[in-house]
């Protein structure tokens, strides 16, 4: 069975992140990007069922401009066999992407498709969903653990106050949540052998799909500041400070 997963690069998850002077959007200008930590779990868990057997092979596909090679080179040192790019500039919309993805999936005839649950840039939590409608595919959302048998795929997902498990015919898709596995690193030999597997890039045009996106970022703001904290002294000086200054109690 082929896998496809869907990489997306993004700030990496331990820079802090600084909005343009003009709000136009946040400031990316020589900031440490990665692979969206979601989906380094979707490569891990189809890395997973590649060396389980379930799997033979693991295609990798990220829409956007020629510096998500990088995050497509990370994954195939990780162990997926072959990637793909859609070039478009950075930042479509999660319907232009999941129109993009649903013709890639088109072309590859995938089994199972592993989405992150969320990119962490922008916290959209939509592109496996929209994906899912596109293809009119089942899907499991938010996995926390997920068992192949014949034909079929058992997601454990995780819900408000519990787990669910449902029970999808392949093809499906499936996006991670963040116990699903821990993502293993890229070995140095690994990252070497990354350099000669393949990498086709596409064209939104070859794929028949328009990348016009019809959602528009109108301004971007960084929470509010948090004024300082103090240290007390003793119980009673906390008490008197709730009652006196902040008035809460
Ligand atoms: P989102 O709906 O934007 O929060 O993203 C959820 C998941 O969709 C990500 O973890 C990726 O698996 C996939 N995805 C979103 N945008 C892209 C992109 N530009 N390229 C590849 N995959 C993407």
């Amino acid at each position: 069975m082929k896998v496809l997963v869907a990489v997306k690069r993004v700030i990496d998850y331990n820079v802090k992140v600084r909005v343009k002077a003009d709000q136009s959007d946040v400031d990316l200008a020589n900031v440490k990007m990665a692979m969206n930590p979601f989906c380094e779990i979707a490569v891990e868990q189809a890395v997973r069922l590649k060396e389980a057997g379930q799997a033979d092979e693991i295609v990798v596909v990220s829409i956007g401009s020629k510096s998500c090679d990088e995050q497509l080179r990370t994954a195939l040192a990780l162990g997926a066999d072959r990637a793909i790019r859609v070039d478009t500039e950075d930042g479509p919309d999660s319907l232009s992407v999941a129109k993009l993805l649903a013709e890639v999936v088109k072309k590859e005839q995938p089994g199972l498709i592993i989405l992150g649950k969320q990119a962490i840039d922008s916290d959209n939590n939509q592109t496996g969903q929209m994906l899912a409608a596109l293809l009119d595919y089942p899907q499991g959302t938010f996995a926390f653990a997920m068992e192949l048998t014949d034909g079929r795929v058992n997601v454990t997902r995780e819900i408000d106050g519990g787990l669910q498990t449902v029970d999808l015919q392949l093809p499906a898709i499936v996006t991670t949540d963040l116990r699903l596995n821990e993502p293993r690193y890229a070995s140095l030999p690994n990252i070497m052998k990354a350099k000669r597997k393949p990498l086709d890039v596409l064209t939104p045009d070859e794929l028949g799909v328009s990348v016009a996106g019809k959602v528009k970022l109108l301004k971007v703001e960084p929470p509010a500041e948090r004024q300082a904290g103090i240290k007390v002294g003793s119980v009673d000086e906390l008490v008197d400070k709730l009652k006196n200054e902040a008035k809460v109690i």
